[in-house]
């Protein structure tokens, strides 16, 4: 008898973008006409940039020659993307790696799911909340969560980031063995300092607790002061791996790469004390579950770093921003408490009148046909929020700010 992993079955079987799907499917039964805006779901809009399109179109021909042709390629990926990274990503920050301390993957979600492989069943673990919903739920997986209760798993610390604490985590009372940590954040649309992510390190190296930090959002900073790295804070690497994404960097949701940064001074414990590094272990878990990344999506990450690629990126970065400035501007106009958004594409909004995520998802689809997301999707703690997301375009985030105008004003 094969026997399932009955941790599976503890996984709350609703699946946010799933359940606003739904609604938004039984508003358009009883309102076939209406013309609906989404600016709910955490996909980009805007195409490719050309620097990228160029290269992946160049990567395709030489595949198609025997001299040019790329079969399997390095497991951590090729040489001139793990260069261009260092390079542009690292060292313009101080920050100096090396190239083996570099692991391309086909996306952080992937990497931030399987990067618990790493550490024993038992572990504690500690995240924000609100929070990415992939961190708990790779956990659950494997039963280091232990038991859910009331939307809270019983060996998870929970965080909590509210307008009361100004959105900002403060050090748990119980030791936890691993911290999530993702800035700037999703779903707030927050950033931490430098002084506040010193805190943390600080923490782990003390207590002997490793950071998971996602940057997936890094390139979004406006601020010159927010880091960008939890390296650029002193002894980072002796506590943190650290994942980034192309996806929201540059358009990346639909061709597949990212990069994990696992550096070689990472150690975790055996039950004795021994001390082992962390780097050579996820190497040896990539060589044995993961090929690479395709040759030409890796051309594709390559191009980024070139001159017209950095403009290129930078140019649809500020048009997200802008529509990020839009919002807040509109929205506080309105008297709406709204957090975030100036160094991250989410606006992070609080209910009025004390409405639920959900009852006021539903007041704002059926009295404006805009489409947020419930901030209790991601947590106990975003319950009576909602979160906006500054992916859409220009014409639609307009159109969607006036209508919520209208609305508010009815
Ligand atoms: C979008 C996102 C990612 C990136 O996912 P990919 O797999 O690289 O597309 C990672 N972390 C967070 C918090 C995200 O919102």
């Amino acid at each position: 008898m094969a026997l399932v992993n009955e941790h599976f079955l503890k996984l709350p079987n609703n699946y946010l973008f799933a359940d606003i799907a739904k609604k938004v499917n039984a508003f358009k039964v009883t309102h076939p006409k209406a013309d609906i805006i989404s600016l709910g779901i955490g996909d980009v809009t805007q195409p490719l940039c050309p620097a990228v399109v160029e290269a992946m179109h160049k990567a395709a021909d030489e595949m198609g020659t025997a001299s040019g042709f790329h079969g399997y390629g390095p497991e951590q990926g090729y040489d001139f993307l793990r260069e261009a990274i260092l390079k542009n990503d690292f060292l313009p920050r101080g920050i100096h790696l090396d190239i083996d301390e570099i692991f391309v993957n086909d996306g952080a979600k992937s990497d931030t799911g399987n990067i618990q492989e790493l550490i024993r069943w038992d572990n504690s673990i500690g995240v924000t909340d609100p929070i990415y919903p992939v961190y708990i739920d790779s956990n659950v997986m494997i039963g280091r969560a232990g038991t859910v209760e009331d939307g809270r798993w019983s060996n998870v610390v929970y965080m909590h980031c509210n307008a009361e604490n100004g959105f900002v985590p403060q050090i748990p009372k119980r030791r936890v063995d691993v911290i999530y940590l993702c800035y700037p954040n999703n779903p707030t649309g927050m950033v931490i300092t430098r002084e506040e992510l010193r805190k943390w390190v600080n923490y782990a190296l003390k207590n002997d607790t490793l950071i998971f930090y996602d940057a997936a959002y890094q390139a979004y900073i406006q601020d010159d002061s927010i880091p960008h790295s939890i390296y650029e804070i002193r002894g980072a690497r002796r506590c943190a791996i650290e994942f980034h994404s192309y996806s929201k960097t540059a358009g990346f949701t639909g061709v597949r790469c990212g990069y994990t940064v696992v550096p070689k001074d990472l150690t975790a414990a055996t039950l004795t004390g021994e001390r082992i590094p962390l780097n050579p272990l996820w190497y040896r878990r990539q060589c044995t579950k993961f090929n690479g990344i395709s040759y030409i999506s890796q051309r594709a990450a390559e191009a980024i770093y070139s001159p017209e690629g950095k403009q290129q990126v930078k140019q649809t970065i500020d048009y997200y921003m802008r529509n990020a400035r839009l919002m807040l501007g509109s929205l506080r106009k309105l008297g709406f408490e709204v957090y975030g958004g100036e160094n991250a594409p989410y606006i992070w909004m609080r209910t009025p009148n004390g409405s639920s995520s959900w009852q006021f998802f539903e007041e704002l689809l059926y009295g404006a046909g805009v489409v947020c997301t419930p901030g209790v999707g991601f947590g106990p703690a975003g319950e009576g929020y909602v979160r906006f997301t500054a992916f859409g375009s220009k014409e639609k985030t307009e159109e969607a700010l006036t209508r919520i105008e209208n609305w508010t004003k009815k």
